[in-house]
């Protein structure tokens, strides 16, 4: 199991309505990052990334009395700065820097109530500090809300390990003040040569408990080849190609819902505060935890393959924003699996030299004939499969829906680079929409 930290976003809707000329003198550098991405001008090249590798541990009940110990720390002191800070805010509007805090924590460890804060590794919670700082840094910048406390129910246990507070070696993984190495399942093998440099333990809402080991890695572009592929979220599968091909759902999944809806109705039932409720709610968090799971694998896998298989990969650009009303959410595919799959094929695209192009959700991809053209009537959800009344082309609906979306993607790319079309897209679009 694998995942990206900070996976690039690939910005896919270049400023519309102007010429490729006149948008080259008005672009800026990150503007003509993103159009070299798209044309492909810096294909070929290695990167290095940061990427983050997770496993499973074990830890003896020495190291979980410990960890859960530090957890509870890191989770005391954001706390407890987030308090201070917002004091310091509100009453005199006063911001705080990360050195500041900082030297709070080293006096809360000198007195008597907050002394056990020294008991635990030093560095997790000057990282939860520096956690802080970046949500304050984010509320400052208008990108994310005011920082909120972190709860022991409902937030992620977890603690941060720079390289100074652990050791690598021989493949065995040391935390600060433990003696023995975790005894981790090493699902997959590290590369080659890495010296890892940050390393984060959890332990999730199921009771298992994870290491997430940060490294720098080099990354080779693959060869170039000729393929491109519209993907559609499916109704009826995961989602449609537009070779045709449709892809289920990951085997399993629907067992897997009724179980975890049992699961929950069992939950609801039980008193609160009892023993019982605890034991069925870990009994919800783990079928949940088996669906993500499952799925995640799943996705990692089609991902991988769909980026293999093609130079060019156009999805639908589906928004937070226009979910509501949204016939569509009755999607077999959840908008968080989606979403899943869309960062998975983000980053592995740029990783290995491919083209991901997302195009305008609202086109009404569904019910545009894909051989002529014409826009047929909207139709019920149970709709699979219409014939087009102006060409007589028989469509499946879904398989319809992602040979339109690779035509609009491949149009827009065509566009971005340059070549012999000018942008069309507030005309092309104008006429689409629903
Ligand atoms: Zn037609």
């Amino acid at each position: 199991m694998s995942s990206i930290i900070n996976p690039l976003s690939v910005e896919t809707q270049p400023s519309g309505g102007v010429g490729n000329a006149a948008r080259d003198r008005t672009m800026d550098w990150s503007e003509r990052a993103i159009r070299n991405r798209w044309c492909g001008d810096n294909a070929g090249m290695a990167q290095t990334v940061k990427r983050a590798y997770k496993y499973r541990f074990y830890p003896t009940p020495e190291q979980a009395e410990q960890l859960a110990r530090t957890f509870g720390c890191v989770r005391l002191v954001y706390n407890k700065a987030l308090e201070e800070r917002t004091r310091a805010y509100r009453l005199q509007g006063r911001r705080i820097s990360y050195g500041e805090t900082s030297a709070w924590l080293t006096a809360w460890k000198r007195t008597e109530e907050l002394g056990f804060l020294a008991e635990v590794s030093s560095v997790p919670l000057q990282q939860a500090l520096r956690h802080l700082q970046a949500a304050f840094k984010n509320f400052f910048a208008k990108r994310a809300g005011y920082p909120s406390f972190k709860s022991r129910k409902k937030s992620r246990s977890s603690a941060e390990y720079t390289h100074s507070a652990f050791t690598f070696r021989d493949g065995r993984l040391t935390l600060a003040k433990m003696d023995a190495p975790l005894d981790i399942v090493w699902s997959r093998p590290l590369p080659e040569g890495v010296q890892p440099s940050t390393v984060t333990v959890s332990r999730d809402a199921a009771g298992r408990w994870f290491v997430s080991i940060l490294v720098e890695e080099t990354i080779r572009p693959l060869a170039p080849v000729r393929g491109a592929v519209g993907v559609d979220a499916g109704l009826t599968s995961l989602v449609a190609l537009s070779s045709g091909e449709k892809i289920p759902n990951p085997r399993h999944e629907r067992r897997d819902r009724r179980r975890l809806a049992r699961a929950q109705r069992a939950l609801s039932r039980k008193q609160k505060g009892s023993a019982n409720r605890a034991k069925a709610r870990l009994k919800v968090a783990r079928v949940h935890a088996r669906i993500t799971d499952r799925r995640r694998d799943f996705l990692h896998k089609l991902s991988t393959r769909l980026v293999r298989e093609n130079q060019t990969v156009v999805i639908e650009d589906l928004t937070a924003s226009n979910m509501l009303g949204n016939h569509r959410l009755a999607r077999a595919i959840s908008d968080a699996a989606w979403r899943e799959l869309r960062t998975m094929l983000e980053y592995k695209a740029q990783w290995y030299g491919r083209h991901l192009v997302a195009v305008d959700r609202w086109f009404p991809s569904s019910r545009l004939c894909g051989v002529c053209g014409m826009l047929a009537e909207r139709m019920p959800l149970n709709v699979r499969a219409w014939t087009c009344r102006s060409c007589g082309t028989g469509h499946d609906r879904d398989v319809n829906a992602a040979r339109n979306i690779l035509a609009a993607g491949l149009a827009e790319r065509r566009n971005a680079c340059g070549a012999d079309v000018r942008p069309q897209r507030e005309t092309s679009r104008a006429g689409s929409r629903r």
